[in-house]
């Protein structure tokens, strides 16, 4: 039989709350601004896990900006790891070519999936493609990647919140937390 989720108790460590986010958020919209400094700028950023990153940063970047999205998913791996096999499931819905294009991550755990986009996105020939995370899991990294603005470093402990999920689950969740064992092992 499945497991209730309950949301909250499923934490067992809020590792950022909600205004850390909120601060780190501004903070990144405002080294963004400075760096591309009035030039036009297309944010690309990779559903669902960016998505209230996406949401909050875009509004916090005082430049002219057009947005776009696309939509990934990893063949085999498991729940909680990631193979490298990338399949599109929504490309972007407008040419990059000659564009200034800042790619808005989640999370980067072993670098495979943003290996992989940063291929892609290049062969569309923009006139930049720079890179930028909330989260950073350089404990885990198997391929290097070039990050220009990074929210925090964090442990190689896995979280959910403000957009990361587990089972499609707590991505609405305001902070980014640790789940206990147990919402792990009989989660449905
Ligand atoms: P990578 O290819 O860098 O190993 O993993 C990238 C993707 O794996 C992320 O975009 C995210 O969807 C997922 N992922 C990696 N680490 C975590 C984590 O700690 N929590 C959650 N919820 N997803 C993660």
């Amino acid at each position: 039989m499945s497991r209730t989720v309950d949301l909250h108790a499923d934490i067992g460590e809020v590792l950022l709350p909600e205004d850390a986010i909120r601060d780190k958020v501004a903070e990144l919209g405002r080294q963004i601004t400075a760096d591309y400094a009035g030039r036009p700028l297309t944010l690309v950023s990779v559903l669902k896990g960016s998505l209230p990153f996406m949401a909050d940063l875009m509004r916090q970047i005082d430049l002219p900006v057009r947005i776009d999205l696309m939509e990934v998913s990893s063949y085999g791996g498991t729940s909680t790891e990631t193979s490298g096999l990338v399949r599109i499931i929504k490309d972007l819905s407008a040419s990059i070519a000659g564009e200034d294009v800042l790619l808005v991550e989640d999370i980067i755990d072993t670098g495979l999936t943003l290996n992989y986009l940063i291929r892609y996105l290049r062969g569309k020939n923009p006139a930049s493609l720079k890179i930028c995370t909330l989260l950073d899991k350089p404990a885990r990294r198997l391929v290097e990647i070039p990050v220009d603005f990074r929210g925090f470093e964090i442990p190689d402990q896995f979280v959910v919140g403000y957009g990361l999920d587990f089972g499609e689950r707590y991505r609405n969740l305001r902070f980014v937390g640790v789940l206990r064992p147990e919402a792990y092992s009989d989660a449905k």
